[in-house]
């Protein structure tokens, strides 16, 4: 058992929360959030983007919307807050949705809005990272 909070991606713990406005919830990040042990945070919301909202891709250091619209700062805006919070709350570990352009770990979607993957952190994730917690996806904890 986790002597410090786990990060988690919101939607993961059913917060309607998702870019599609679909809840989707994950039952083992749902316990945990359930037990106290993990705290949900979506970075999307955060830094001011509503939902349902546009689908939004990571294209070089920029973020874009599906109708091109530059979404960059809101992106960084809540990576930032999520950074904030998990080092007020000392964590050292998050569980975040895979692929997502904020949550993604390891493997994001290539901004060509065609469902083509490519190796790359979305800026939450990568800023947790820089900052020395580990990620995984809800998928790792699958396994
Ligand atoms: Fe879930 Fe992260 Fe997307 Fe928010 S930004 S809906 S927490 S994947």
């Amino acid at each position: 058992m986790p002597d410090t909070p786990i990060l988690v991606s919101a939607c993961l713990a059913g917060i309607h929360c998702r870019y599609n406005g679909q809840v989707e919830s994950f039952e083992p990040v749902v316990d945990l959030v359930r037990r106290g042990l993990a705290v949900p945070f979506c970075p999307e919301v955060h830094g001011g983007l509503p939902t349902p909202r546009r689908a939004c891709e990571i294209l070089g250091d920029k973020v874009v919307d599906a109708d091109g619209v530059d979404r960059t700062a809101e992106f960084e805006r809540g990576a930032e807050e999520g950074l904030r919070l998990a080092l007020l709350m000392g964590c050292r570990e998050a569980v975040l949705k895979a692929r997502s352009p904020s949550c993604g770990s390891g493997v994001i979607y290539d901004g060509t809005f065609t469902s083509t993957r490519v190796e790359g952190d979305g800026f939450f994730a990568r800023i947790l990272k820089e900052h020395g917690i580990v990620v995984r996806s809800e998928e790792d904890l699958a396994e």
